[in-house]
Parts: structure tokens; sequence; C-alpha cells
């Protein structure tokens, strides 16, 4: 018989929400998250960050407490008034768990309320066409972390998948994913969550990685891309602290926000089906570089280009060879592949008026050397406002579970309260 669990609410109001219990929701999970990212912050510090009055904060705050997901670490005195007081989260107030679904890996992580990983996990995607054989291990896994971590079921507050679109975000779906073979459309939200009796959100891998960025970052709203390199090439991008998910978010439509495969990585590159020349899809995937490596000789035949993790082993091959043996000829193959990325980000930072390009994704180690290499200049030489300011141009923060860190935060604040809103990432 199947079992009761909370059902998710996917609906994402583009904007705030006007009735009052998803007010309510969403402000204590904004109280809730500028807790946790400036722990020892005040009720009066936290009154003037919201804007919200006194007394809802004290509410707001009693709640958490009384929830168990928030604490008083002290009281400071500060000039003649009373003292104050202030709150940290209590980290094993709640747990969520991260699920990133790659075409060479999956890579799971367990969070606590504070957003440090408790646990990781990675281990190979099975090569078997179809989603079953994935599902499976996905459950073995989820089971393992939990065990490993010591942490019981139901301390988990929600699951949060990143994957390779496109997706279905009304039924949280995956529709064909190109580099899933045998997949068609499989409606992972529902299946996950029967499997797992959790609610479960499903975002995808790009967008998620950016969000896992900015959630870990301890800055104020921040405008980024992030140029995810996988077994594909896409962007994930966040814009005064809020992720963008683009006309795709409506009901019944795919989306396709982050597709960057006809940005131009080489102007001199070859003819691509768009009419363009030199896009990403032609020039800057992970499986067509290593098909360049192999012509000119940098890296040896046999490897198969449609699997995903031949790929990956064959890319890390060509960047030991550039980066530890000195090969020349591989060097130039990831430097040309970093100008292309470089370009990329370029025409993200002049259209959006971004302040970050963050790098990141399973096959960005390969590339981490060339990029960081050539990509901060080559993008600020040609920022169109760099008299106005810089774009940093950096790495992630967050290593290879960026993914699973950004869904399981996506996780942890739509399914906190059972009243997701906006989450607020500023
Ligand atoms: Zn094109």
């Amino acid at each position: 018989m199947a079992m009761q669990y909370p059902q998710p609410a996917m609906e994402r109001p583009g904007r705030r929400g006007t009735n009052l219990p998803r007010v309510a929701g969403y402000n204590q999970v904004l109280v809730l998250d500028l807790i946790r990212r400036s722990p020892g912050t005040s009720r009066s510090e936290l009154v003037q960050r919201t804007g919200l009055t006194p007394q809802t904060l004290s509410n707001i705050c009693q709640r958490l407490v009384t929830a168990g997901l928030i604490r008083e670490s002290g009281r400071v005195r500060s000039g003649m008034g009373a003292p104050r007081i202030v709150y940290e989260v209590v980290p094993t107030g709640r747990y969520s768990i991260g699920l990133h679904i790659d075409p060479a890996s999956l890579s799971l992580v367990l969070l606590d309320l504070t957003g440090d990983d408790v646990h990781a996990l990675t281990v190979p995607t099975p090569q078997a066409p179809g989603p079953e054989h994935v599902l499976e291990l996905v459950d073995e896994q989820v089971r393992a972390l939990l065990e490993e971590a010591a942490v019981p079921h139901e301390e988990v507050a929600g699951l949060g998948v990143a994957t390779p679109g496109p997706l279905d975000v009304e039924h949280g779906s995956v529709v064909g994913p190109p580099l899933l073979p045998g997949w068609g459309t499989v409606e992972l939200r529902e299946e996950i969550a029967r499997r797992q009796r959790l609610p479960v959100v499903v975002e995808k891998d790009s967008t998620a990685a950016a969000i896992g960025e900015i959630w870990r970052t301890p800055r104020d709203a921040e405008n980024l891309a992030f140029l995810y390199l996988g077994s594909g090439v896409s962007a994930g991008i966040v814009l005064d602290g809020q992720p963008l998910r683009g006309a795709g978010n409506a009901a019944g439509r795919l989306s396709h926000l982050g597709n960057i495969g006809h940005l131009t990585a080489d102007p001199d590159g070859p003819p691509c089906e768009c009419g363009g020349r030199g896009c990403v899809a032609v020039s800057s995937l992970p499986s067509r570089i290593v098909g360049t490596a192999v012509e000119q000789g940098a890296l040896e035949k046999g490897t198969e280009l449609d699997d995903a993790r031949s790929v990956e082993a064959a890319l890390s091959r060509l960047a030991e060879r550039s980066e530890h043996r000195g090969d020349p000829v591989a060097r130039k193959i990831l430097e040309d592949a970093a100008r292309g990325f470089a370009r990329v980000g370029m025409q993200l930072a002049n259209l959006l008026d971004l302040d970050s390009i963050v790098f990141g994704g399973p096959q960005w180690p390969a590339f981490e050397a060339a990029c960081l290499r050539i990509a901060p200049s080559l993008v600020n030489e040609h920022y169109v406002a760099k008299n106005d300011h810089a774009v940093d141009v950096r790495g992630t923060a967050i290593g290879g579970h960026v993914g699973a860190v950004g869904a399981a935060s996506l996780a942890m604040a739509e399914t906190m309260f059972d009243a997701p809103g906006q989450l607020y990432l500023g």
C-alpha cells in the first residue's frame, strides 16, 4: 500500500505571492537564510534587513526556535539599550539531500541546516539505456548516504534533483535528454518522491549549480552566469540573487533556459546547422574537443565520443598531458577551448551586466588550469562596461558537488515549511 507523504507544491511564482500563508512561509525561509548566512545575527539586525515589523520578526524567530531550527546563541550589549538576543541555526535541525544526475556520474550530498555537507557520494552512472538502472542505483545510494551519515530518514526535509534538460517544470519531468540514451519522458519528481517518500524538487543541472554557488558564497545578491561544463555545455543564470527560469517555467512548456549551444565560441570555427559559425555546439562540446585531440594526435584513438564516461576519462588524460607533461598540442587544444568558453562568458556578461562568471561541472577539472590562465583577462578585455566594473571570472568554490549542493539547497528552502516561495538567496 502506498504510504502518505507530503506533496511538494511546485508552483514557482515569478515574484512573491500575496496570500498570507505563502508570505508567512516565505518570510520564515528568508529569516532562516539570513541567520544561516550570518550566525550571531540579532533580532534588530533582522528587522533592518527584512523590513518586517519587530513583532512579526519576533513571532517568526519564536516559531523557528520552537521548530528546532534556530537557537539563541547569546546576548550582546551595545550602547545603552537592553542586551540583544542573537541567533544561530541548529545544524542538525533539518537535513536535505541533493542528487545530481549527470550522464557520466551520479553525485549525492546530504546537507545540514547550516548548508554544510554532512556526507557526499559519487558513483558512475549506469550505462544501460533507460532510467530504471539509474533509479535503482539512486535508491541504493540514498540509503547508503543516510546510513553512513547516521541521519534518520524522518529528519530529511526533501530531496532536490539536478538533471540535464529539457525539463517539463510543471510535472518535474525530463523529456528526452539527449545525453541519457533511452530515457524518453521520465517523471522524475513523481518517481523519486514515490521511491524515497520525500518531497522532491527537480531543477536543470546548470541552474542548480548556479544556485549552489550563491547558496555557499557569503556575498550579497550576485549577478552571475555559471558555465556548466558537463557532457554538454550550458549556463545557469542568477540575476539580483534570483535564478532565472525563463518562459519554459510556464505550465505545459519545456524549459530551455541556459542553452548556449549557439553562442559563438570561435568566430573562425566550423559552420553550424543554425547558420552560424563556431557555435559552442560545434566547437566547444567536450566530445568535440576530445575528437579534435584525437585527430591532432594529442590523444590515442579509441575514445567513444558518444559515451560520457569515456569522454571524461579522455579529457583528464588530455589535461594531464597539457599541464604535467608539457605537450604543446594538448595545451593548445585546451587553451583554444578556454578561449571559446571565455568568449561565451563575455557575451553573457555584456548582455546581462554580470559581475561574475563561474565555471564548474563534471568536466571542469580538465579545463580548470587553461581556463584560469586565459578566461579572466580575455573576458575583461572585451567587457563593454569595464570602466564601470570588472567581471570576476573564477572556478566554482564548491567543486564537483556543486549541482547536488544547489539541488539540496533548493529542496531545503522549498520543502522546509511546506509552503514554497521564491528562494531568497540575496
Ligand atoms: Zn549554431
